[in-house]
């Protein structure tokens, strides 16, 4: 098996091996790329666990947009591998890596701690159990330790929200992935069995990111600093994100001009003008949202004041590997205004608010009974003006909570306004009350 880099810099799936499978593979690329092909439609390509040809004696293994990508380098010590992949998707992508190579696995970097990234550790250390060889050294940055003594102390928060944003009750949080052997700080160079690797920490969607180049053969492992997708940094329920620091990260990485760069998530982008293409488009994106906020934080603004003046380049946004999709750049600045700014919005109401019921109940005695808000919040949905129609809505059902009728109107407009949401992220917290309003409604 050759790595398979053509003139016009597309890479291939080698998994099945035919040459038809790799002319499928980049006309797909060609289609995402250009933003023809949703990433669905990727996800379906490499469902059985497809093997990307990077370099020579290096390897990318997909199974599916949604978990983080696995990449295997040779060596003469035995396997480097960049991740693990989740507990679940982690036997296909360890069985397609052993296709191609079946030697010991030398040492694992996480990229971060995140449970798609290192949650298939258990099923390597199972395969080193069952050869008689000791299990791999584990590297990654130094706050991947302290981020798995956090997911302990909140485990219970963590089952909620996932549970919510992919709509699994009674999800439980898995915890107790092996920590790293090794840690480091800001950077860090490895040989292994002859093979070079520079390790760069950085923060974006995590505070304990890591991205690992191969000097010598000019390949890039992003982590998820790179995901085919807008910047995840604003995620209404997870820690802090780094916005800034992720578009630092992003320049760092294009100063190293990669011929190949491996996202996270997606397919691996071949060429060196387009890892540079999405690199420095990623970090313009970021820079522009980051001085946007500040200027206007600088200037003494509201939240409200800084949501409503900061507006994303539309231009980048539509780019097929920065589309809000997932998260929003609205929340992105929220996450900025915390980062920054603390929780306060500069709201007096705000600081020491009244409990949220007897806010409710003052103004629907005002606006003459929770009928007539739940009614005018009908009316402004249908409208389209779902933004003000869900605060009346939701007044309304704070008013008088066990009313069938006005949780069946509130219902109604947290539908419309999933409809009009385009991150996924909005769509799956408003979907969480949109339920339970509408099991209220048929009580
Ligand atoms: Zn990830």
């Amino acid at each position: 098996m050759t790595a398979h880099l053509t003139r016009d810099g597309i890479g291939c799936v080698v998994s099945g091996g035919s040459q038809e499978a790799r002319v499928e593979h980049d006309r797909l690329f060609e289609r995402l790329w250009s933003g023809a092909a949703p990433m669905e439609e990727w996800t379906q390509a490499v469902s059985s666990g497809a093997i990307t040809a990077v370099a020579d004696n290096v390897v990318t293994v997909h199974t599916t947009y949604f978990c983080g990508s696995v990449t295997a380098i040779r060596t003469a010590a035995g396997l480097v591998l960049i991740d693990t992949a989740n507990a679940e998707r982690a036997g296909k992508t360890f069985a397609a890596i052993r296709r191609w190579d079946a030697s010991p696995v030398h040492t694992v970097i996480y990229t971060h701690g995140h449970i798609d990234h290192t949650g298939g550790i258990g099923v390597i250390d199972a395969d080193a159990r069952a050869r008689g060889v000791p299990p791999p050294r584990v590297i990654a940055h130094r706050d991947v330790r302290r981020r798995l003594e956090r997911y302990l102390a909140t485990q219970g928060f963590n089952s909620v929200v996932q549970g919510q944003q992919f709509n699994q009750p009674n999800y439980i949080y898995p915890v107790g992935q092996r920590a790293p052997d090794e840690v480091y700080d800001d950077t860090l160079s490895l040989t292994i069995g002859g093979e070079r690797f520079e390790l760069f920490h950085g923060r974006g969607e995590t505070d304990d990111a890591t991205f690992v180049w191969l000097p010598e053969r000019r390949v890039l492992a992003s982590g998820d600093f790179v995901i085919w997708m807008f910047p995840n940094a604003g995620n209404p329920r997870k820690v802090q994100r780094y916005a800034a620091e992720w578009a630092e990260a992003l320049r760092r990485m294009q100063a190293l001009k990669p011929e190949v760069l491996v996202p996270g998530h997606g397919p691996v982008i071949f060429g060196a003008a387009r890892a540079a293409q999405v690199l420095d488009d990623g970090a313009t994106l970021l820079e522009s949202l980051v001085t946007q906020t500040l200027a206007l934080m600088n200037r003494g603004s509201t939240l409200d004041e800084v949501l409503r003046g900061v507006s994303a380049p539309a231009a980048l946004l539509a780019k097929p590997y920065l589309r809000p999709q997932y998260d929003d750049p609205e929340f992105l600045v929220h996450a900025m205004w915390h980062l920054y700014g603390g929780w306060f919005d500069g709201n007096p109401a705000h600081l020491k608010p009244a409990p949220a019921a007897e806010l409710a109940a003052e103004l629907a005695m005002l606006a003459g009974g929770a009928d007539r808000l739940a009614a005018r919040a009908a009316a402004l949905a249908e409208a389209g003006r779902t933004r003000l129609a869900a605060h009346l809505a939701e007044f309304a059902a704070a008013a008088v909570p066990h009313d069938t009728a006005i949780q069946g109107t509130r219902a109604m407009v947290l539908e419309r306004c999933i409809e009009r949401e385009t991150s996924l992220m909005g769509k799956a917290f408003l979907a969480v009350y949109q339920r339970d309003a509408k099991a209220r409604s048929e009580r």
